[in-house]
């Protein structure tokens, strides 16, 4: 990965960083509890439940996601970054860019 790729890769990651905090915010605002007067339109409580807890799934998986990149920020100045931990090829330029926080090349991560 040359210089310009990198820097590339690290804008990516940051504005990755910057729209899943912004997920997680407007998520969290969803999960907040449930009045028992709550009527949102035509939501019965238990509508508004269940999609409170799809929402908190959701939040998890952002959170989860969140994290990573965070991790791939860190790691992108490194020299060993976009490199697979299992087999030490190249990580294609494409898939880190689609998932930075990806250690694995495509065939060691299908062979898990
Ligand atoms: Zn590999």
């Amino acid at each position: 990965m040359n210089q310009e790729e990198r820097r590339k890769l690290k804008c990516a990651i940051v504005d990755e960083i910057a729209a899943q905090k912004h997920l997680i915010e407007s998520l969290a605002e969803s999960v907040k509890p449930v009045a028992p007067d709550n009527a949102i339109g035509r939501l019965t409580r238990m509508e508004a439940l269940g999609s409170q807890g799809i929402s908190e799934n959701t939040l998890g998986a952002a959170r989860a996601k969140l994290a990573k990149l965070e991790t791939a920020l860190e790691k992108v100045d490194r020299p060993g970054f976009g490199i697979c931990v299992r087999c030490e090829n190249p990580i294609p330029k494409g898939r880190i860019m689609a998932m930075p926080e990806n250690v694995l090349c495509v065939p060691c991560a299908e062979k898990r």
